[in-house]
């Protein structure tokens, strides 16, 4: 796995940035790191004059070396049911999107707003019913643009982000290390953003990164996008399958529940006439018991605007009568199986739909609604 470069400020964790002032600034009190800590991500200056406690001399020295750096909101579309579609501008003038989707629970006291963030400007990966992949990637994410998401979008809706996935543009485990950083800084009680059984990493299934983040004592939950029970399938519909198996991801998923005694996650897009059969069903219910988990089954969003051709160009959801008839199997079956609701779709704002911010040619329009 290629190693990002530790942040230069923005996007140290705690010890990261402990270790900055040790290096770099050893004339400075210790507890300094703690209270920079705090500044950026606690109470979220984004300038270096906000942090009173420091002193002026410290406060100088890091404007001078270093920018708080910041997301730029270009657009936000909102779907009739509420979810917010962002489109952030970055710093290198490329675009991501975020996706808000607001729900209420049945038996939850307050409603909940989940949050898609992106791990990358696109995706290397080609999953033929991905609108993400039309992009191919342009680069990964920094620690800070990954957290950046969250905190423009609190600041813009003026409320907090109540759960978390990472289910936007890109492959997470393929920015392992920015990825990784981000989840310890929003774990982290004391940044007092989001707790760990509130956040979700959805994966195309890289076998290492599922062990190795196995190993990190994130207690985050873990997702897996299967979408076939046949390596023949998945690897026409996720060409990574060709290089890592059905096999090899469904043992690192057993090794990753061995490791956490977390149940994992496998997310399933019924499509018509490919994966739809009780063939496929009584696959699926098979993996599903391998290990304590449950299916996330999702509906599949088209992505014509994006113009695929050939397989990718054929892809249909599964009609209402066969995606009801698969997860009474499954249910049947005793597996915990939840449809996805695809919110947002009236604006491609929903699962796989993320692509607009760079195939829309014309100029973004600044006509921030919320
Ligand atoms: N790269 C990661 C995370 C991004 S995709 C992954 O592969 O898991 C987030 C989820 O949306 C995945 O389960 C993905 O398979 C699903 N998805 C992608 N395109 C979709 C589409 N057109 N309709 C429905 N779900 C889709």
């Amino acid at each position: 796995m290629r190693k990002e470069a530790t942040p230069d400020f923005f996007g140290r964790t705690r010890e990261e940035l402990a270790e900055l002032l040790r290096s770099d600034f050893s004339q400075e009190a210790p507890f300094r790191a703690a209270q920079i800590y705090e500044w950026l991500y606690a109470r979220r200056a984004r300038t270096f004059a906000e942090m009173t406690n420091l002193p002026r001399a410290l406060q100088r020295a890091l404007e001078e070396r270093f920018a708080i750096p910041s997301l730029i909101t270009q657009h936000v579309s909102e779907s009739a049911d509420g979810t917010k579609k962002f489109l952030f501008g970055l710093e290198d003038g490329r675009s991501i999107e975020t996706v808000l989707i607001p729900s209420e629970m049945r038996g939850e006291r307050m409603p909940r707003r989940t949050l898609c963030v992106s791990t990358q400007v696109g995706c290397p990966l080609d999953c033929k019913f991905c609108a993400t992949a039309s992009l191919k990637l342009k680069r990964n994410l920094t620690t800070a643009e990954i957290l950046l998401q969250i905190f423009e979008v609190e600041r813009v809706t003026g409320e907090a982000v109540t759960n978390l996935v990472f289910m936007g543009m890109g492959e997470p485990m393929l920015n392992y290390d920015n990825l990784v950083r981000a989840l310890r800084i929003i774990t982290d009680p004391k940044t007092a953003m989001l707790g760990a059984r509130r956040v979700t990493v959805s994966t195309s299934g890289l076998p290492d990164g599922i062990r190795n983040f196995a190993n990190e004592g994130l207690n985050v939950k873990l997702a897996l996008s299967l979408h076939a029970t046949t390596n023949d399938l998945r690897t026409r519909l996720m060409p990574i399958n060709k290089r890592y198996p059905l096999e090899e991801v469904l043992s690192a998923m057993e090794e990753y529940y061995k490791i956490t005694g977390r149940p994992v996650t496998y997310e399933y897009i019924v499509f018509d006439g490919l994966n739809d059969t009780p063939a496929d069903a009584a696959r699926l219910a098979k993996i599903a018991r391998r290990v304590p988990s449950r299916v996330n089954i999702i509906p599949f969003h088209p992505i014509d605007f994006t113009h695929p051709t050939g397989f990718a160009a054929e892809l249909r959801p599964a009609p209402k009568a066969a995606f009801d008839r698969f997860i009474a199997q499954l249910r049947k079956a005793g597996v915990t199986a939840l449809v996805r609701t695809s919110s947002g779709k009236d604006i491609e704002a929903a699962c796989g739909q993320l692509a607009l911010a760079e195939l829309q040619e014309k100029p973004v329009v600044l006509d921030v609604k919320i």
